[in-house]
């Protein structure tokens, strides 16, 4: 480790001197970036899209976002050939299992083996997998996750995570149980993970509260308690729809397939929102995510999000996450009106279809939309001057996709995108990946840590 460092340092002083443009003006007390040339594609709808644009960050906030921006002070990141945007926000994501990857195949393996390994994690082993996760989120452009948490046998564990997410420089919503051993959580107990949050969270970092196992009749007590302490968001997997009469706009349906019309309708007048799992969902067997039914039921999109789940069985990829949204939702708008003509075998829609849920609406649900789930849509989702600095450059000049400014960008995008185009990743004002890597990560020490820590859960375990 301390050769690692050395290295870096010799590397950040030759860049020193050989850039004068570049890192030596922002060492000069300078606390500014500026994203020069890219195609901007804010998500504001103030601002709209900027075919080529700047966006200047100061102290971890956006402070300008137009054509052309002075700032002389400030390091300069050539977005040539780049798309500008938010960062992506995901919604729901047990992450302490990531360092599981390759062992579940289905569904019936991943509840097999979350119960028989978890009694056989150490606060280190949750620390590892919390740690991998994350950075393969930063490394995909997600800058926002929500962690639901699965395992919170004591605060060690939970101090593990939170200490996880936030070395990793996510910005972050952290779950916590409402029910540990059968019993009830108490307000002390959150009030020691918002005390620990506000002295080691970087401003990044935030609690949610996990109704699962939550019986029917303490939902209220329980759900009282998160809106007390001003917790966001306060939800089961199911969104509380059991206890329609107790839940509200803090809590979130995951995954979606099932969904009946009436759920819907409840999701809409209570101002519901929606975690889809849109790889995991068909990968399960489970069903595609219904965004067909979702919107033409009346769900705002700033309601809807896409989520990681599991990241153990399927790839953390924002770009691959919003395609399955969006193919999806063409299949199920096809379907369901039997629009089309003919072809072979197929039905495929008539000339002129207008489609449901287009490209930039899935764009939408993956940035500002996770951001309204989370509670978070004063802070991030768009590229708007006072919100902090969470902002990704996309590599259109690489050979999956063509640099052009004049096509459809967010098609580009979610059809072609990947996890290897994101070049840049800046949260809270913080660069964390450059050029295609992250900054300051020892990725095969993160890579091997995930892996013996697999290993030693398994043969603790004996499986
Ligand atoms: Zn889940």
């Amino acid at each position: 480790m301390q050769m690692y460092i050395k290295t870096r340092l010799t590397v950040f002083a030759f860049t020193l001197f050989a850039s004068p443009m570049g890192f030596a003006q922002s060492n000069s007390g300078s606390n500014e970036i500026l994203l020069q040339g890219g195609y901007v594609l804010s998500m504001d709808n103030d601002i709209g899209d900027l075919a080529s644009g700047d966006v200047l960050i100061r102290d971890g906030q956006i402070i300008e976002v137009s054509a052309s921006i002075e700032a002389p002070q400030a390091q300069i990141i050539d977005a040539t050939g780049m798309v500008i945007m938010p960062g992506f926000v995901e919604t729901h994501w047990h992450m302490w299992e990531s360092s599981l990857r390759g062992m579940a195949n289905d569904a019936a393996e991943y509840f097999y083996y979350s119960q028989v390994l978890a009694p056989h994690y150490t606060p280190e082993d949750f620390h590892a997998a919390v740690k991998y996760a994350a950075l393969d989120a930063i490394n995909a452009g997600i800058t926002t996750v929500h962690n639901w948490a699965g395992v919170q046998t004591d605060f060690e564990i939970v101090q593990a995570e939170m200490r996880a997410l936030v070395e990793s420089g996510l910005r972050a919503k952290m779950g916590y149980l409402a029910v540990i051993r059968e019993e009830l959580t108490e307000e002390a107990e959150l009030s020691r993970a918002i005390n620990w949050i506000n002295e080691n969270g970087e401003q990044r970092l935030g609690l949610s509260l996990l109704l699962d196992g939550v019986q029917a009749e303490q939902m209220q007590t329980a759900t009282e308690l998160g809106r007390t302490l001003k917790l966001w968001p306060i939800t089961d997997h199911s969104g509380g729809l059991g206890t329609p009469e107790v839940s509200g706009e803090e809590f979130i349906v995951t995954h979606g397939p099932g969904l009946t019309p009436e759920a819907i309708e409840i999701m809409v007048e209570k101002d519901i929102k929606v975690a889809l799992s849109p790889l995991i969902d068909p990968m399960i067997g489970g069903g595609l995510p219904p965004v067909y039914a979702l919107l033409a039921g009346g769900i705002p999109l700033e309601n809807i999000s896409f989520s990681v789940d599991v990241s153990a069985q399927t790839p953390v990829d924002p770009f691959a996450s919003l395609r399955a949204m969006v193919n999806s939702a063409r299949m199920q708008q096809v379907q369901a009106n039997q629009v089309g003509v003919t072809a072979g075998t197929l039905i495929i829609p008539a000339p002129g279809t207008e489609w449901i849920f287009s490209y930039r609406d899935a764009l939408l649900t993956g940035t500002y939309g996770g951001a309204n789930v989370l509670g978070l849509a004063d802070q991030t989702g768009s590229l708007t001057p006072g919100k902090r600095a969470d902002v990704i450059m996309v590599n259109m000049n690489m050979i999956n996709m063509l640099p052009l400014t004049d096509v459809d960008i967010p098609m580009q995008l979610v059809q072609h995108g990947l996890p290897a185009n994101v070049d840049t990743v800046i949260i809270d004002g913080h660069i964390r990946k450059l050029n295609g890597e992250l900054v300051d990560v020892d990725m095969q020490r993160v890579i091997n840590e995930a892996a013996q820590s697999q290993a030693g859960i398994r043969s603790r375990a004996g499986e």
